[in-house]
């Protein structure tokens, strides 16, 4: 029978088992804190029965994802493409800054909601990540860190989080709970593309961050840019929007790719006041990473400028950002695409990114 992947369990899971094996409840709380700590090996579970050790490393997979790549950027981050037991591929970044440590994870292999502008959309969907393998992307990144630990959570990486509803519920309790890896609701965002039900039962069920990616306020351009806006239109999206529980001080944040010639206009920037109009929201302005096979190219300084002024002078906070790591490969979803790809090509290629690794 196959084994169970350790970070599957949650603690009612873990508290089961134990009484199973017939040992006092109190050995699962321990055995939580030591997986919740990033150790791995059960034999280095000091507190736990002999017996138990043994039970546990024969019963369970005791495995986290394997660093494939490590690129470090100028900027500070660190961009990761981790492997999965199967071999595929997902990646992380990881953003330390003065005040806090942001992590953006992946929550799918590939994606199968086809944006026109993402590359990850290119891939189509592989498989959903268990709730497990979506956690281990933050233990993997506290062994990474000397003396600091991640203390928020974006969404962003590969895959729309919301098409693997129940996986990422059972991470996001895990991540948010006091006897978990306690991270404030505030801190955790989720981040979609905009899948109406999934929003109004993410609200009830943990009630994170949300960030939607957005990108134009016209329904056929939006439409055709995203596909699932011909399934959830825009005054459908709003009135989910409305009523999701409101957690930060920002409100909900809109995600706004910024591509030349495209959604860049003032008529976009008007109509987007429109559409946030009793909103409580925040906009990010992300210039389009581009990447190979795409003619859309990024906004020009000038017209992100523009833009930006028009918002902000309707009280509608618009930082710009620039996705961090573009020196290593950009926007969330493009260095594993591309290690895939180099590793379905030729397995020989691999020393290309070794090489960049000892540049470390
Ligand atoms: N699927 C979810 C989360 C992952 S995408 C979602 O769509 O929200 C994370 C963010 O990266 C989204 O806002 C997405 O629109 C953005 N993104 C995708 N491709 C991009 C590109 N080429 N340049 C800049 N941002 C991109
Ligand atoms: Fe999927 Fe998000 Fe990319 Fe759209 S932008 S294809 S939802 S990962």
């Amino acid at each position: 029978m196959e084994r169970l992947f350790y970070l599957d369990l949650s603690f009612e899971a873990w508290s089961q088992w134990v009484s199973e094996q017939n040992y006092p409840s109190y050995i699962a709380k321990q055995i939580f804190e030591w997986i919740l700590k990033g150790v791995n090996d059960p034999q280095k579970f000091s507190n736990i029965p002999k017996a138990l050790k043994e039970k546990l490393a024969e019963s369970f997979r005791f495995e986290l994802p394997k660093i494939d790549t490590r690129l470090k950027s100028r900027d500070e981050s660190t961009k990761y493409v981790l492997k999965l037991w199967d071999d595929k591929l997902i990646e992380m970044v990881l953003m330390p800054s003065l005040d806090r440590v942001t992590l953006c994870i992946s929550s799918q292999v590939g994606c199968k909601m086809n944006c026109s502008f993402c590359q990850t959309g290119k891939m189509g969907l592989m498989r959903n990540l268990s709730s497990g393998e979506i956690l281990s992307q933050i233990l993997i990144a506290n062994n990474e860190l000397e003396n600091r630990k991640v203390t928020n959570v974006v969404f962003m990486g590969m895959g729309e989080p919301l098409d693997n509803f129940d996986e990422l519920i059972l991470a996001l309790q895990i991540m948010t709970s006091k006897d978990g890896l306690g991270l404030s609701k505030h801190k955790v965002t989720v981040s979609t593309s905009g899948l109406v039900p999934e929003i109004e039962a993410l609200g009830k069920k943990v009630a994170v961050s949300l960030a939607i990616s957005f990108h134009t306020p016209f329904d056929e351009e939006r439409s055709l840019m995203m596909p699932v806006n011909r399934k959830y239109p825009l005054d459908v999206l709003k009135k989910a929007l409305l009523e999701y529980p409101i957690q930060t001080r920002h409100g909900i944040t809109l995600e706004y790719v910024m591509i030349k010639n495209k959604n860049d206009s003032l008529k976009h920037a008007k109509a987007l006041v429109k559409f946030a109009h009793g909103l409580k929201v925040k906009v990010n302005l992300i210039p389009l990473n581009p990447h190979p096979g795409t003619a859309m190219e990024p906004a020009l300084e000038e017209s992100l400028k523009s833009f930006q002024k028009y918002l902000e002078d309707r009280s509608i906070s618009a930082p710009v950002r620039y996705s961090r790591g573009q020196d290593v490969s950009a926007a969330c979803g493009q260095l594993a695409v591309k290690r895939k790809e180099e590793l379905d090509e030729d397995p020989r290629l691999l020393w290309r990114q070794r090489r960049a690794l000892e540049r470390i």
